[in-house]
This record gives C-alpha cells, structure tokens and sequence, in this order.
C-alpha cells in the first residue's frame, strides 16, 4: 500500500487570491507585452514566477518579528542569528547583508583580482555579474550532463575535476581567485551535486591553497538529494549533511529569500577571520554596521528562526521537494517534455520540444509562457533566447541550447489542489501547442532585456 506524505503545517492565515476570466487575461498579458514580468500581480491567479522572497513564514517566525531589536550596534537579534547560522551552517564569522548579491559583491571585491579567473558550476547571474565587475572571468566547469535538459544523471550540479584541473594547469593556481561552487545548481533546473564531488573538489583545491566558496543559496535542497540518491546518506539528517557539505568549503554565499524561509535578507559567512575582518570593513560602506548589515533587527530575528526550522526536522525539505516532483511527476506521466530529473526548486518546461512549429527567433518560451497565464491564470517565467540576451560585439541574439519556461514553486504557500490545476493547465496548452503564434519584440531594452521587453504576436 502506498502512504502518502503531506504537508508538516497547517494554514492559520490566508491571503485571497485574484479569480480573473479568460477575456480579463487576454487583456493583461497584451497590456504586459506578452511579458509575464510586465503583469501586475492581482492579475495572477498562482504565481510561480520564482521562489525568492516567496515563502510562507511560520506563527514562529511572524511571532519572532515583534522580538526584533533595532539597536544600532550590537542587536541582540544578531548575535541570534550568529548562533543559528554557526549551529546550521557551522561556519563561525557572519556577514549579514540585505540579500543575497550583497554578499557576492563583498566577496568578489574580496577575492577576485583584475585578470583572475573563477572557475564555477553553471554561472548565476548576479553572482557572476561581481565576479566579471571584480575583474574576474568566470569558467563553467559543470560537467556536460547539465546542459542536456533529458540526461537522467543523478548529480547534474557536480564539477568536472578534469575541466577545473585543465582551467588550474592554463592559468596558474595562484591566478584562480576561487572555485564558485553551486549547491543545487539554478540554472541547471535546480540539480544538486554530489556530496563525494564537493569532497573531491575541496581536497583537489585545498592541495592548491585555492579558496572554494558555495553559493549554498540551495544546500537544503541538495541535502536532501543526497539524502535520497547517494548511496551511505540514506540514513543522516538533513541537518547533518548541511554541515558536511559546509564543512568542504572556505566559506558560503546565502540568498536568504530561498532555503532561509524569509521574504529578504542574506549573508555571507567564512572560517577565515581575516577575511571576515576585510568583509566588515566593506560592509560598513556598502550595507551598514557590522551587526546589522542590510537587514532591520526583525528580519535577523525571523531569519534565525527560518534558518533553524528549515532543517529542525527532514518533514520541511521532504515536503518542499516532494511537491516540486509531484507537479512534475504529473507532467511526465502525461508526456509533457520537462528537463529531468525533476529539481529541487521549480519544474523547466523544454519550450523548444513543445512548440516545435517556431524557431528560436520567435521566442517559442516566451510563447509558452504567455500561453499559459492565458489558459489559467498560472504565471511562470522564460529561460531560454530572451533571458540569453545579445552578444554585445555582434549584436547577434546568445542562442542558449535551453528554451524552458520555469515553473518556480514558492515553500509552504501552494497546496497540492494548486499543483493539480496548473498541470491541468499545461497539458491543456500542451495539447493545443499548435496554435501558438510565435512573438516579436516592440520594445527591446540594452540591458537584461528579459525583464522590461515588450512583445506582439507575429502577425
Ligand atoms: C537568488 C540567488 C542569488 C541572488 O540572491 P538575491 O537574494 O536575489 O540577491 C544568488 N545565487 C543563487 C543560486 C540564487 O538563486
């Protein structure tokens, strides 16, 4: 007999949703440009545009608010979050920052020299924007997998030692500012790596006296993949594969809008109290005092206690993944191309498998994604040609081999009946692909053209 898991939570609160009609959809996705960044959100009915900043807080965390102290020095709520952040992460100096860029930029003004390279897994965009506004050249050392949206590798997040080791031999161990390490890998899907390849390459870089720093943005969420997919974890805590992953590294990047359970916030934390001291230093210009950062005494309150609930017990991350999969199990099932496995963080449509009547130039994610918020009300977000941008010597469009539309699943505010309806939703499209036109732009702007572009169906 199958037993089914559920949420470990209740709902004490809720927030009203906007019921629209199909006409009242038709006309917001045409006033947004065909754009779903464009939309207002009472417009949308369930919002999967991202996880970041997106989570629901618990009675302890919004309780946890009102024992903020906003002391300008030395909050009490900051040496809370020192302890959390030691207990859960095990590193010992915390630099706490508004979110998590801001401790990208710290870190990269830190570390990275004119001329230097930082080899990474898959890139990130705010993170390797400081690295490349450091001086920096970021390397992607993922391995091949990663980038084949049907590869069925389990750890499609880990490092090539092979691409590092030939990145290291071209340039010089003493030029590698520091390896980039990604735990369950963004812009992969959400693909985690595996706790032997963290292992490996920590000790292949320790060997070296090269640096390696996470973005533990994901850990949790790639704990619990090793949890469930790596032979000799089956039987550790959540908790206790966080601090073995940590433990194989220099120091973290956090987005606290992710993992953390809060709706901002973020830091940055190493062993090194040197270069905590020169982080603080930084800080002082860049966010504020050293034991407030970017954040107000309440958000270091209530991202203590996000920080200690998300691995209090393996029912959270279970849950949180587990719904992840089941929207994306569904769509398996009914032959939907998605990139598999299914990750940790959102499910990424293959738009480019699903409409196959448009080639690239036509935008086929960014028809999809329109599609969809008209169909339902559902909204997601494009990652292909569009989020690719151009080519600034050529001006030619970046041609990514991935065209998704990610369907990015917020913790602890959708319920499962949520998940039914936007799989209904997009086997409903699926099934009438070929009636969606292809798109042009109306408004391209220079920069991270994603967010602001207008489109008009190609007539
Ligand atoms: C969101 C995110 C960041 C940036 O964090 P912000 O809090 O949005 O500044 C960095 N790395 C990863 C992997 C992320 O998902």
């Amino acid at each position: 007999m199958t037993r089914s898991w559920a949420e470990p939570w209740k709902i004490k609160m809720v927030e009203p949703l906007s019921m629209t009609t199909r006409d009242q959809r038709e006309d917001a996705i045409r006033d947004a440009g065909y754009n779903t960044f464009l939309l207002r959100s009472d417009d949308v009915y369930i919002d999967l545009l991202t996880d970041s900043g997106t989570s629901a807080m618990s009675d302890r965390q919004w309780s946890a608010l009102m024992l903020g102290d906003e002391a300008y020095a030395g909050a009490r709520s900051f040496y809370k979050l020192v302890e959390a952040v030691s207990d859960v992460y095990g590193y010992e100096e915390l630099i706490p920052t508004h979110q998590g860029r801001g401790a990208e930029h710290i870190l990269s003004q830190l570390l990275i020299g004119p001329g230097d390279v930082v080899p990474g897994n898959m890139y990130f965009t705010t993170t390797r924007y400081h690295q490349e506004h450091a001086g920096g050249t970021f390397v992607d050392v993922i391995i091949d997998e990663a980038h084949d949206p049907s590869s069925m590798h389990p750890f499609k997040g880990n490092i090539d030692l092979d691409k590092l080791a030939a990145v290291v031999d071209e340039h010089g161990a003493d030029r590698i500012a520091y390896v980039s390490f990604e735990t369950n890998v963004n812009m992969a899907g959400g693909q985690p790596a595996s706790l032997a390849n963290i292992k490996d390459v920590y000790a292949y870089c320790s060997e070296r006296d090269i640096p390696v720093m996470l973005d533990a943005t994901r850990a949790v969420e790639n704990a619990y993949f090793i949890q469930q997919r790596e032979a000799g974890h089956e039987n550790s805590s959540i908790a206790d594969i966080l601090l073995e992953i940590t433990k194989h590294s220099d120091g973290a990047t956090v987005s606290s809008k992710k993992d953390n359970l809060v709706n901002i916030g973020g830091f940055l934390a190493v062993r090194d109290p040197e270069l905590a001291r020169r982080a603080r230093a930084m800080l002082v210009a860049f966010e504020g005092l050293h034991t407030y950062g970017g954040m107000a005494g309440r958000d270091m309150e209530a991202l203590a206690e996000g920080i200690r609930e998300m691995v209090a017990t393996d029912d959270h991350v279970r849950s949180r993944v587990g719904q992840v999969g089941y929207l994306g199990e569904a769509l398996v099932k009914y032959g939907v191309p998605v990139v598999t496995p299914i990750g940790g963080h959102g499910v990424f449509l293959d738009a480019a498998a699903i409409l196959p009547h448009l080639p690239q130039e036509a935008f086929p994610a960014q028809a999809l994604a329109a599609a969809i918020y008209v169909d339902s009300g559902v909204r997601g977000m494009e990652r292909g040609i569009v989020s690719a941008g151009r080519d600034p010597e050529t001006g030619d469009h970046h041609v990514p081999k991935l065209e998704l539309v990610r369907l990015t699943i917020p913790r602890r505010v959708y319920t499962q009946s949520h998940m039914d309806v936007v799989a209904e939703s997009v086997i409903e499209v699926y099934d009438h692909a070929e009636d969606i036109q292809g798109l042009e732009f109306t408004y391209e702007p220079p920069e991270l053209r994603f967010f602001q572009a207008r489109f008009q169906p190609i007539s």
